[in-house]
């Protein structure tokens, strides 16, 4: 089943695509458009339902928030179309030239993306006739991720900082300690309204971060309380009562797991261990 809607939030045009070969969406894409400005391009498995809703705007500038195939999915059949300027961190440009593989489970929930060279580099700032969006860099999801905040208005473009309160599956490569650092980050900002790019907050935005960012310190120092202590992965999943999913682990080939939320813990743990013996 195939869902695209839209939305109007004060000027922000949102346009929400969910998509499932068996059924409802569990998961949405967002893209988002204000005065002129593109935030992230959708997932390949919407593509037509995305070209449909979004060809008629006037697009003069294209913002990637991180390489995610998700976010990219439909890059270059909207710079073909708008043939406007696109713009994202150096990391994720980087990223970009050679975008890392998909999974079965990614392939089916979004469809895969390919390499793109033609994205420039934009940091700190991004300008659009009535508005100005700092670029924050919040890694930890992904290493090139950043948010995009109008500090006038107190609009947060949070890409995938927040997602949900408590979250219980990881990709391998995501680091929980980057999280609550770009978390922190954060929410030393004035902001109310989050348009994440799967599930917005219209109010208590920031609010909802705070959850977020609670449940992940609670998480980080069970894990590394129990580590310490010897215990071993699968003993600290028993410890905690986690639960896991099969399913979701088996069609991601272990890329997306509640074991990745543990490792990372263990991970994070380590190298600040190991920062502090050798400083
Ligand atoms: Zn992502």
């Amino acid at each position: 089943m195939k869902i695209a809607s839209t939305f109007q939030f004060e000027n922000i045009q949102g346009f929400k695509f969910g998509s499932n070969p068996f059924g409802q969406p569990k998961m949405f894409a967002h893209v988002y458009f204000i005065d002129g400005l593109l935030i992230d391009t959708g997932h390949r498995n919407m593509r037509k339902e995305i070209m449909k809703l979004l060809h008629s705007l006037p697009v003069h500038q294209i913002y990637i928030t991180h390489h995610h195939e998700d976010h990219t999915g439909n890059l270059k059949q909207l710079q073909d179309h708008f043939k406007c300027p696109t713009y994202a961190s150096s990391m994720c440009v980087e990223l970009m030239k050679k975008p890392p593989k998909i999974s079965p489970a990614q392939w089916m929930t979004w469809g895969n993306r390919p390499a793109n060279f033609n994205i420039q580099i934009q940091e700190n700032h991004l300008k659009t006739p009535n508005y100005c969006f700092e670029i924050i860099p919040i890694p930890g999801h992904a290493v090139d991720m950043v948010c995009l905040f109008e500090r006038e208005k107190g609009w947060l473009f949070s890409a995938d900082l927040w997602v949900h309160d408590y979250i219980r599956y990881f990709m391998h490569a995501e680091s929980m300690r980057q999280q609550i650092e770009s978390m922190k980050k954060v929410l030393t900002l004035d902001f109310e309204v989050m348009l994440c790019s799967h599930n917005p907050q219209f109010k208590n935005g920031k609010n909802r971060l705070e959850k977020k960012l609670q449940f992940f310190e609670d998480f980080y120092g069970e894990v590394a309380k129990l580590n310490h202590q010897g215990y071993s992965i699968s003993s600290i999943i028993r410890e905690m009562n986690l639960k896991r999913s099969w399913q979701i682990r088996i069609l991601s080939l272990g890329e997306l797991s509640t074991i990745n939320m543990v490792r990372s813990v263990i991970r994070d743990e380590e190298s600040r261990l190991g920062n502090l013996f050798y400083k």
